[in-house]
């Protein structure tokens, strides 16, 4: 069984491009792409960023019990499609769910070995101008995204690991150490060194 991976962030702190990054220099490990009510971004593809879907078939997907976790962020809604994760941790596979904090709590409940892991931005107005550089430059929605920063920020303390994304390549480097030190784990190293260990205890 791979180990499941729950990233969080606020907006602005990197996440995505760091996740990115992270599958890039990594072997075994892949991100789940969620399902969303809201409208694609410019640049943004779909099945490769988001299956983009309509409330309706949102609504489908949630009564057929298609969700690991789902949760409404801001004005919309997303979720995790249960089978994608399940069949991937089952081939061996690590996955990564970058999801908001009600995700990650939904999830930790469900499946207690998750590993969650939290990203925050070096400083308040390192978050400003990132909110600022995405082009939208009207006050009260920088205000209301920096609020939303806050409330989504507020919740570190209930992750497992806390990476500061001052420096992307420093970050990155403890994103991989993370993973590493779980592949490194007793229990998972007996199962990948099986016949070794056999061998050096004959
Ligand atoms: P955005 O719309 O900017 O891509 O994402 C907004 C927020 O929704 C981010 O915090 C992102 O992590 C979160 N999010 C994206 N996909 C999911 C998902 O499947 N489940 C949950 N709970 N949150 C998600």
């Amino acid at each position: 069984m791979g180990t499941l991976y729950t990233i969080s962030a606020p907006s602005g702190a990197g996440k995505t491009s760091l996740v990115a990054a992270l599958l890039k220099e990594m072997n075994g490990i892949q991100v789940s792409v969620s399902h969303t009510t809201r409208a694609s971004r410019p640049g943004e593809v779909d099945g490769v960023n988001y299956h983009f879907v309509s409330t309706e078939q949102f609504q489908q997907m949630l009564a057929q019990s298609a969700f690991l976790e789902h949760a409404q962020v801001f004005d919309n809604f997303y979720g995790t499609s249960q089978q994608w994760v399940e069949s991937t941790l089952s081939k061996g596979i690590d996955v990564i769910l970058e999801i908001d904090w009600q995700g990650a709590e939904q999830v930790r409940k469900l499946m207690p070995d998750t590993v969650s892991i939290f990203i925050l931005p070096p400083s308040r107005q390192a978050l400003r101008e990132r909110l600022t550089q995405r082009g939208q430059d009207d006050e009260t929605i920088i205000a209301r995204r920096m609020a939303d920063a806050v409330a989504e920020m507020t919740h570190f303390v209930e992750g497992d690991y806390l990476v500061i994304n001052d420096d992307f390549n420093t970050a990155l480097n403890e994103l991989k150490q993370i993973i590493a030190c779980q592949r490194l784990q007793l229990s998972r190293q007996q199962i990948r060194h099986q016949s070794l260990l056999a061998e050096l205890l004959q």
